[in-house]
């Protein structure tokens, strides 16, 4: 509240200078207060076993049941200090400039021999390609991000269409714009899951893209919020084994959004990981750029990642975009 004095002064300056006051205040509060990333609804997970690293580092190199199908859905454009962290000293020494960074949107197709078919991550709609406001991305992220440069190989419609299976879920390394634009193109009813804290972590930001996420979720079932348990060995901040069986891990890698999850996927050919947004600059290990909520976790996180593979050299390791 006001004191007596701040008001006397701000009287005393003028109409329009309390008005700039007024308005520098709501700012502020909107900055401090923040909204939430989506209002769609969040609830615990029906499926996923907590476990820990030493559990699935004794399996993963076995060979495994699940058939896995990488789709390029559309390539892209973004601003690269979105990205990588351009900061990070080894960035800087590769004389990285913003500019356009040249990105795909993948979704992965999973088969499983008895859970069924499901989803990582889930590509982009036609509509949203064509028509991004119809689809109901908002100004803001369609001033910021360009939707229209980007270029479909494969629609979400035409991937759920082609399955040949219901699906059976859809796995969401996060909740951010790329990776839930094929959302609509799921048929209702599909359970959805995703990280702790993507639905409810609050920022500035999200005033702006709040809207273009609840949109995309509009007419889904509740997230369901992946339980993880702390790791004992430390190593990762959670693990989970999805289905029971040991074929799909799904590992938590906070920083880049609270609840960034990479999920490991035992093949008949290998252990493949999909780390999501959690990596950029995987090979010089650079950890992502603006459009992480909280670098120097994704710092940590990256290391995770990176850790893993280098004592599973035989796992396949796709990345949220190259
Ligand atoms: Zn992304």
């Amino acid at each position: 509240m006001p004191t007596i004095q701040t008001v006397t002064v701000l009287a005393r300056r003028g109409p329009c200078f309390a008005a700039a006051c007024g308005l520098a205040t709501f700012i502020a509060f909107l900055a401090g207060a923040g909204c939430s990333a989506s209002t769609h609804g969040a609830v615990a997970s029906s499926l996923g076993t907590p476990s820990s690293s030493d559990a699935i580092e004794a399996v993963l190199d076995r060979p495994g049941p699940i058939a896995l199908e990488v789709v390029n859905s559309t390539d892209w454009a973004v601003p690269r200090s979105g990205v990588i962290n351009l900061d990070n000293p080894r960035a800087k020494a590769a004389g990285l400039k913003d500019g356009d960074e040249p990105i795909a949107v993948f979704a992965y197709v999973l088969r499983h021999p008895t859970r069924g078919v499901f989803l990582v991550d889930s590509g982009v709609t036609e509509r949203l390609v064509r028509d991004p406001a119809g689809a109901g991305v908002g100004m803001f992220v369609r001033w910021a991000l360009h939707p229209e440069k980007m270029h479909l190989h494969e629609s979400a419609d035409h991937l759920v269409a082609r399955l040949g299976a219901p699906l059976a879920g859809v796995f969401l390394t996060h909740l951010h714009l790329d990776h839930v634009s094929g959302m609509p193109a799921v048929p209702r009813g599909t359970a959805v899951f995703a990280g702790p804290g993507e639905t409810t972590d609050r920022s500035f930001w999200n005033l702006f893209t709040q809207g273009t996420i609840d949109a995309l979720l509009a007419g889904h079932a509740a997230v369901q919020t992946w339980g993880y348990a702390p790791d004992p060995s430390g190593r990762t901040a959670g693990v989970l084994d999805v289905f029971g069986d040991g074929s799909l891990w799904a590992i938590l890698a906070p920083g880049h959004t609270p609840g960034s999850t990479a999920y490991v996927v035992r093949t008949p050919s290998g252990p493949v990981l999909l780390t999501g947004d959690a990596s950029w600059g995987w090979e010089h290990d650079v950890e992502p750029g603006t459009f992480s909520g909280d670098r120097p976790r994704s710092v940590g996180s990256l290391a995770s990642l990176r850790a893993l593979a280098a004592r599973h050299p035989r796992m396949t390791v796709h990345f949220g975009h190259q």
